[in-house]
């Protein structure tokens, strides 16, 4: 079978900030997640970015067999929260950890440059990703990372604070720093831009896919075009078709390096 290893269902109704609580919200994810299903992806991880986006995968992860749940804070965000508000969503984490199998990531975390140009706002996402790592160690959870513009900074915190389960999401852009995630034997997920792609899918044809999960990042669109978890096994043909193996192969490695990284 396959797993999306990072989707939102959280964000299904476009507007981040309305709560999927309505009967209408239900109705979509239930249709998505039948539509994976008939496509044998049988495992969502809904990541989390905002305090209120944890309290809804949360949810939806009680609510579907099919869901987990990550739960951190997206960078962008938490530079919007003062300390004490951190200090806070940390607390909500270590109490949901303690008692909430549900709850099989840390993500998604890391660090953005892309909009936080400061110095301050920069160090105040470092610091936060460490407690981040920190936390996913004591836990023994795997964490789930967004790096943009920011992905040398993130490898070298990893590295110094040896994390020890580590998937870095869309983190296809440098040969040299994929090589050195490798290296550390820390997980890639490869989303559709793989499909459409000709650069990444001849960088990706000189990865080892011991290292490859899939993911869609849904429900943001791709090239404008609706994107929803069942779209993982278009990218694992793309990718049995430019490593030139079978299919059955593609997924049953995926399937093992899901189960090893978090089970
Ligand atoms: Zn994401």
């Amino acid at each position: 079978m396959f797993f999306d290893v990072h989707a939102h269902l959280d964000m299904i109704n476009e507007d981040e900030k309305e709560t999927v609580t309505n009967q209408t919200d239900y109705v979509k994810i239930e249709q998505i997640i039948k539509e994976a299903k008939e496509k044998n992806v049988n495992e969502i991880i809904s990541c989390s970015t905002s305090f209120e986006s944890n309290k809804k995968n949360i949810m939806l992860s009680k609510k579907f067999d099919e869901v987990k749940c990550a739960i951190g804070l997206y960078p962008l965000n938490l530079i919007e929260l003062t300390n004490e508000e951190i200090d806070k969503a940390f607390d909500f984490f270590e109490d949901e950890l303690k008692t909430n199998k549900n709850i099989i990531a840390i993500g998604e975390v890391g660090l953005d440059y892309k909009y936080s140009k400061s110095e301050e706002e920069k160090d105040k996402q470092k610091k936060a990703f460490i407690r981040f790592i920190t936390l996913a160690k004591k836990f023994d959870k795997p964490l789930i990372i967004h790096s943009r513009y920011a992905q040398r900074d993130v490898l070298n915190i990893l590295v110094q604070q040896d994390a020890k389960k580590v998937l870095l999401h869309g983190f296809i852009d440098s040969p040299s720093l994929i090589k050195q995630a490798i290296d550390k034997d820390y997980f890639i997920s490869v989303g559709p831009i793989l499909i459409y792609n000709q650069e990444i899918q001849n960088r990706l044809k000189e990865i080892n896919y011991t290292n490859i999960l899939f993911e869609t990042d849904s429900p943001i669109k791709f090239n404008g075009e609706e994107n929803y978890s069942k779209k993982i096994v278009e990218i694992a043909v793309k990718l049995s078709e430019i490593k030139q193996i079978s299919l059955k192969e593609i997924e049953e490695k995926q399937e093992s390096n899901y189960l090893k990284l978090f089970k």
